[in-house]
């Protein structure tokens, strides 16, 4: 594994995911929990599953029609012999086809012993106990071989793989109803600012309400993390500096606000302040260019209580000496702080649950009308993808800038433009990612 870069400064949006790519991959997951397979869904598997038999457990046939021997059906049309019936969930010990003969068959059911092949239904004709063939298969037509999708003691899944309908079909299908998976991690979110208030209160008429700790509780429970929200920290150093601690409690501390270059922008210094370390403060991007990404460890961490099989654990196996807590400097306005936890956060919140991170899949489609930007930032604005089947067209959402969290919502993706782009014209192939 290459050594994790000391970036400090601003970077390039490939540079900052990269980083954090790189720190992500040395933490592991907490404690292991067991649940239901029916409340499963989002988690990570903790233990790797095998088969218990083999899959299919017999030769199934994968059409109604007739068991056959491919040998006697080359030439068509032929007549053979029906000598009995296979339907699914049924098993008869007698039924052995020998040359000439031929057995009723439907799908999932077990192909008779002598039988190599199934034709399908359409290409036959019954009458009485003979069944002419009209039409020729080769060996090994028309059903699955017993263990030709797993042997039994295969490996099915590895730990870390993320519960989803495909996979929690195939625990269901070797018996485990109930799975052992990861501890959530636990992600602290603190919202910064002297203007914020909580939801709970009626705003002054110059105040905010908190809506970035909701959208991050939200886009934390997507990623498979549990939200723990702080109260609003106001622009007052020792406060936030007690908030911020308590936050390091957690598997991951995610702060938003109080990021930029304003007079009151504390956040950054109160993690200095707890001899913080820095990987970026700033990332080449809009919106979301304040972004800080960085850790504290050992004197940051004393204090704190650090949770038996946290984050922390992972970092002291891969070769970390002190304890070790990740937090994001986020951003405070709202579809920044969205963007800039799509695009570094997310990974990390992955990694701390237990499964590898998901890469970022860029897709094309094609620009509906004109864009105009400036040069220098890579931006990620909100936009609208649509168009029917293959024809993705993409606009920009209308929007009134980083605070126009409306827009978001009426968004679907985001256009991707590079920072070397001044203008791009109607029906060019633009990057997009989706929301
Ligand atoms: P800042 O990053 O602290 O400079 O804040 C940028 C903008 O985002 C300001 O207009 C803030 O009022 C707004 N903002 C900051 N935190 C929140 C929050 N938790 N909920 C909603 N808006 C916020
Ligand atoms: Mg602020």
């Amino acid at each position: 594994m290459s050594s994790v870069s000391q970036h400090t400064g601003i970077v390039s949006f490939e540079d900052a995911r990269h980083i954090v790519e790189q720190h992500a991959s040395r933490v592991s997951a907490g404690d292991v929990e067991s649940v239901g397979l029916l409340s499963s869904s989002g988690r990570v598997l903790a233990e790797p599953i095998s088969a218990d038999r083999d899959l299919p457990p017999f030769p199934r046939a994968t059409r109604d029609g007739y068991a056959v021997r491919a040998a006697d059906v080359a030439r068509v049309p032929v007549q053979l012999a029906v000598i009995g019936e296979s339907k699914a969930g049924a098993l008869d010990q007698q039924l052995h086809i020998t040359p000439g003969q031929a057995v009723a068959i439907m799908t999932g059911a077990p192909l008779p012993p002598g039988a190599d092949a199934v034709v399908m239904i359409e290409y036959t004709s019954q009458a009485g106990q003979a069944v002419e063939i009209k039409r020729s298969v080769t060996a090994r037509e028309n059903y699955v071989p017993r263990g030709a999708e797993a042997r039994q003691g295969q490996l099915l899944m590895d730990r870390g793989t993320l519960l989803d309908p495909a996979t929690i079909a195939i625990a269901a299908s070797v018996g485990m109803s109930r799975l052992p998976v990861f501890r959530k991690p636990r992600i602290a979110v603190l919202s910064t600012g002297d203007e914020i208030v909580s939801i709970e209160t009626s705003p002054g008429p110059a105040q905010i309400r908190n809506s970035n700790t909701y959208s991050l509780a939200a886009q934390i429970l997507e990623a498979g993390g549990e939200p723990v929200p702080l109260p609003v920290a106001p622009d007052d150093p020792g406060r936030l500096r007690s908030l911020i601690e308590e936050g390091l409690g957690s598997d991951l501390l995610l702060l938003t606000g109080g990021v930029s270059m304003g007079k009151y922008d504390l956040v950054e210094q109160g993690l200095a302040e707890l001899k913080a370390e820095f990987y970026f403060t700033g990332a080449q991007i809009q919106p979301g260019r304040p972004v800080v990404f960085g850790s504290c460890g050992g004197p940051c961490g004393a204090g704190i209580p650090v949770r038996a099989g946290g984050g922390i654990a992972a970092n002291t196996r891969a070769g970390m000496p002190a304890p070790h807590k990740y937090f994001f400097g986020l951003p405070g306005n709202p579809v920044s702080t969205m963007v800039t936890f799509e695009l570094f956060v997310r990974p990390m919140v992955q990694a701390l649950a237990g499964m590898k991170p998901r890469p970022l899949i860029f897709l094309k489609a094609r620009l509906k009308s004109d864009v105009r930007t400036k040069t220098g930032l890579k931006r990620f604005l909100p936009a609208l993808l649509s168009g029917e089947f293959e024809n993705a067209e993409i606009e920009l959402a209308r929007w009134e800038g980083s605070g126009d969290v409306a827009a978001l919502a009426r968004a679907n993706c985001y256009l991707v433009i590079p920072p070397d782009r001044e203008q791009i014209t109607a029906g060019e192939w633009v990057s997009l990612l989706m929301r």
